[in-house]
């Protein structure tokens, strides 16, 4: 009998990986099958462990696709199983489905939820690290305020992330504000992310945005990478092609940052 000896690290430890050390998370807008995120992270678990693939996906219209939900959960089961080194990111949109977040290691607060104060104060009681994103139509006062209904409950692993706001400029999905990064920066210890997949809303413009984000300073991206982009279930147009993210990250040599 072959005894796999498992290694999974303390979400301390993550945070404390996170805080110290440049941090690339990326992975498909949403979990589609057992099969595409195998290859995603067959071929990206050596630039980076750390993952992203929603579940429950807020929508603008309903009719659109909602995440795999509980499916999703269990390819993620899957995942972890087959992988030894593999972090996931993945969005919560309500309370009622925090206890099938325990396999989740980063929890995200999406720019619709960033101010929904109940679901603030319950991942705040939780031992995990949140990825709380700026609302679109939110100032970064009331992002840190945000911050402090997790903090408040007893939950200091947070990443604060800077996603693209809406301006009157129709030259991109969002506005990234990138000057959000030394703004935080110079008021809060918490690692500042950048998410220049939403506000880019094209691929192209999503490496330039990388660019900028990484010339200024953060200290992480999260970034929507996927194998076959237009036939993507949700941000088809955003999400990076495998081997095109893959020839960037090399060229910049991120990994060393
Ligand atoms: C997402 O990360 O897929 C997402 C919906 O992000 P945001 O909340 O920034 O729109
Ligand atoms: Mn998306």
């Amino acid at each position: 009998m072959k005894i796999q000896l498992r290694i999974y690290l303390t979400n301390n430890d993550l945070y404390k990986i996170i805080q110290e050390k440049f941090t690339m998370i990326h992975g498909p807008c949403a979990i589609e099958s057992f099969e595409q995120m195998n290859i995603i992270v067959k071929k990206l678990k050596d630039i980076s462990p750390f993952f992203r693939g929603g579940i429950y996906k807020p929508r603008t219209s309903p009719e659109s696709f909602q995440g795999l939900q509980e499916k999703g959960f269990q390819i993620v089961g899957q995942i972890k199983y087959l992988y030894n080194d593999f972090y996931i990111t993945s969005e919560i949109t309500s309370i009622e489905q925090i206890d099938e977040y325990d396999n989740i290691d980063i929890i995200q607060i999406g720019a619709r939820n960033m101010q929904n104060y109940e679901l603030l104060k319950a991942v705040g009681k939780l031992d995990k690290i949140i990825l709380l994103k700026r609302g679109f139509g939110n100032t970064l006062t009331e992002l840190l305020n945000s911050a402090k209904y997790i903090s408040n409950e007893g939950n200091k692993k947070i990443i604060l992330c800077e996603r693209g706001i809406r301006t009157f400029s129709d030259s991109s999905r969002f506005t990234l504000d990138l000057s959000a990064i030394n703004y935080l920066k110079k008021r809060t210890e918490y690692p500042i992310f950048v998410d220049p997949s939403h506000a880019g809303g094209e691929a192209g413009e999503v490496l330039s945005l990388t660019d900028a984000a990484l010339a200024y300073g953060c200290d992480g991206i999260i970034i929507e990478v996927h194998p076959n982009p237009s036939e993507a279930l949700s941000d088809a147009k955003q999400q990076i092609e495998l081997n095109r993210y893959i020839n960037y990250i090399k060229e910049k040599d991120i990994t060393k940052k």
